[in-house]
Formats: C-alpha cells, structure tokens, sequence
C-alpha cells in the first residue's frame, strides 16, 4: 500500500501522527470524527517532482501526479484518463465582468463529469490495491456516478446509496455503469448514515469522501494542475463551491504541496462558495461559531450538505489561504448558469457555477478586485441536471414549418 514518499497520516483534530499501518481510514483516538491527512515526505518528493519531470511527463490526465497521490503504479494504465481538464482564459466572461485576467477550470469534462472522478479514481485504485469485494459511497450524486463509473471499468462491484431528491442524470448514470443503487427514501445525511452502517456491517472499501483521507489527495489534482497550466504561477483567487468541504481541502492541499516542493511561490486565496439555501461553513464563519446542521434547501444539489462531513479540511483551507466564505442564492446561480453558457460555451451544473456567482458577488462587494488574477471552478456538467437548467432558460415555442412565419419571429428576435 502507499508509496515511499508517504510519511503517514496526521489526525486533523488532535494532530497525532500515525504511520500508514498504525491508522485505518480515521483516528483512532478521536473516532469517525478524527479525520486524516496525509503527511508526504517532501524532502524525497523534491528529488524527483521537479520542473525537469513535469516538462518530459507525457501523461496528460492526474496520474502525472501520481507520486503526490499515494497510489502505486501497478494498475493506473488500466484506468480511465481523469483529469487534465482544460484551463479556459475567459475573453467574454472577462471582459463583462472587467477582469483583466479569468481562467475558467472545467472538471465538468472528466469522464463521468465532475471533479467527483479525481477522488473515484484515487478510491477504486486503493480498494483493488486493498483486495476489496465491493467499493461503497453515499453521495449528493455526483461522488456516487463518478464511484459506479471507475468501478465499473474496473471491474469492481459498487454499492451507491444517494439522497432521493437526487437527480435524474445521476442517478441514470450510476444505474447505467451497473452500480447497485439504493435510493434511501431522505436526505443525504440519511443516505449518508444508511451507507456508514452497510459499510460497517459488510466490510466494503469506504469510498466516503470525507471519512477517506485519500479522496482529498485525488481531489487536490485539480489545483496541481492549474498552477501547471498556468506555468507554476497561478492566479490571485481561485473560487470553488463547497458542501461537504473535501473538494475546497483538496483545492488548499494541492497549491500547499507546490509550495512545500518549491514549485510556486504563494498560494492563491481561496474564495469557498455555498448556496444561501445550505450554509453551514458561512453561517459558522460569519458568527464565528461551531458548525451547526443547516437545512438542505437548494436547487445545487451536489453543494446540499446540512452536516458537511470534512469541515477542518475545508475551515482550514480558506483559512491559510487568507480566503473568504461566500453565499450566494440559488437565483444567482441560476442567472450565471445561463451567463457562462451563452459567454463562454461552457455548461455546468449548478453547484459547478456557484463559484462564478460566488466571484460575481465577491466582485460586487469588493473582496476581489478587478486588477486581480481568478480561476473559478467548474466542478460538474450541466447535462448531468437538465431540469434545473431548464428554469434558466426560455423554452422555445414549437413553429410551423412556414419561411414567412419564421421571418416573422427573426424578425421580432431583431436577428434580420
Ligand atoms: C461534490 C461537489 C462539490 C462540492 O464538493 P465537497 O467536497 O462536497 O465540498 C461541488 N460541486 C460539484 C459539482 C460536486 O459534485
Ligand atoms: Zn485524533
């Protein structure tokens, strides 16, 4: 298991350090909560992830990065190509917004389509590396397609458990990669708490984001990757959504390595976003309190987290990132939705544009200046839930198949 340049695992909560074998998934002094974080030796790592190895690295997906992840090689050219999405410089966008300099990160074009993959991908390698029967998740959806995806490839069976408010697109596409899908009649906590208890009683490989330390160190490829594409000098801001909180931790830990291997010289500051109708990290930060469970009433489904299960990973990140939490409301996200598309031909999915509405708002009041650099990220496809893009646009009348009822409508459309 695990590679050379792995040192072990740090408890997030009462910072104790244990070696890869000492610790399962979570401390074992503190319990479910005692969330790990991986401790790489950067000392052996600089000997090797030097600007020289990036340069001759031929493999264009996040296995480029594979000595920073934890995994072995054994089995990654088997894998889908996850990752290396393309780094979009903004012109329209930009210039509506009085950007001097947008880049738009799109992770919707990941194999099963969002930012989810980075993690599966990290999460089937090391069950097949662990020997397991069967990979398991709980999801808002998108965690759970991107687990029945990889699985599948793989040859792994996979039980998903989602949230029955979860969409169509998701839930097609988990049944579609032969996934077992139970559709627990709740919310995600209730999937969540479904999934932990099957788990247990089973002994399936845990594919839960938050509860996995490893599923942080798949998902911190995509900031790897920016800073890369951007030629080690990424920008000021970089603006991603948030609902358990493992996807902002990967955002903070991948910019962190960089810096610790010499790479680049600062981090960006991360603007997390949240929806007003789920704001737990928002609230908490803004009353500087404990986290309390918030209701889960937005149209942002992959971002409807009422109990965020990483929140230290996440509250740390925007904090030594000098970041900001933001909300925005889900008639922003909406409104971006249809903004970007027609921008910048890019289709995402609600809680993948609510870090362009979260920018938007963070323009507006001044957090972020318009003479300063931004990356916001696209973290999932917007094919993957058509209904709610649907309340985003007009639908078009069905017409005659008439020349003189069509120049009629072009005509009132102002486009002759
Ligand atoms: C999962 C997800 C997020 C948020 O990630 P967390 O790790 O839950 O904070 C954001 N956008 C999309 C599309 C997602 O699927
Ligand atoms: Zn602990």
């Amino acid at each position: 298991m695990g590679n050379r340049f792995v040192k072990g695992y740090k408890c997030t909560i009462c910072g104790k350090f244990f070696k890869e074998n000492e610790a399962s998934l979570t401390c074992p002094d503190c319990g479910e909560k005692g969330i790990l974080d991986v401790v790489f030796d950067y000392e052996e790592l600089k000997k090797v992830l030097n600007l020289d190895y990036f340069k001759k690295n031929t493999d264009y997906s996040m296995w480029r990065y594979a000595p920073l992840m934890g995994v072995s090689n054994e089995h990654i050219h088997e894998m889908l190509r996850i990752g290396w999405t393309p780094l979009i410089k903004s012109n329209n966008l930009a210039k509506l917004l009085g950007l001097k300099e947008l880049y738009i990160k799109d992770d919707g074009l990941n194999p099963s389509g969002s930012s989810k993959d980075r993690a599966s991908g990290v999460a089937v390698l090391k069950a097949i590396e662990a020997g397991a029967k069967v990979i398991s998740c709980s999801s808002t959806g998108n965690a759970a397609s991107s687990c029945a995806c990889h699985a599948a490839h793989m040859g792994l069976p996979a039980v998903i458990f989602v949230p029955k408010r979860a969409p169509i697109g998701k839930t097609t596409q988990i049944c579609l990669y032969g996934a077992t899908l139970i559709k627990v009649d709740g919310d995600y906590k209730a999937a969540f708490q479904l999934s932990k208890a099957a788990i247990d009683k089973y002994g399936w490989y845990n594919r839960n984001a938050a509860i996995n330390p490893w599923m942080v160190e798949g998902k911190k490829t995509v900031s790897l990757e920016i800073a890369e594409q951007l030629g080690f000098k990424p920008t000021d801001w970089v603006c991603v959504s948030v609902g358990d909180g493992c996807t902002v931790g990967g955002v903070y830990k991948g910019f962190h390595d960089l810096k610790e291997l010499g790479l680049i010289e600062r981090i960006p500051r991360i603007l997390a976003v949240q929806s007003t109708g789920c704001e737990p990290f928002v609230i908490a930060d803004h009353n500087n309190e404990p986290l309390k469970e918030a209701d889960e009433n937005t149209i942002a489904d992959s971002i409807a987290v009422g109990i965020p299960r990483n929140p230290i990973k996440a509250i740390n990140a925007v904090r030594n990132s000098h970041g900001v939490w933001i909300s925005v409301p889900d008639s922003d996200i909406l409104e971006v939705e249809a903004l970007l598309g027609r921008t910048e031909g890019i289709f995402g999915e609600p809680a993948g544009v609510a870090s362009l509405a979260g920018l938007m708002k963070a323009l507006k009041e001044g957090i972020i200046r318009k003479d300063e650099s931004v990356t916001f990220i696209v973290t999932g496809n917007g094919l993957k839930d058509p209904a709610n893009a649907q309340k985003a646009i007009t639908q078009p009348e069905v017409m005659k198949p008439d020349l003189a009822i069509l120049d009629k409508y072009l005509r009132e459309k102002e486009i002759i």
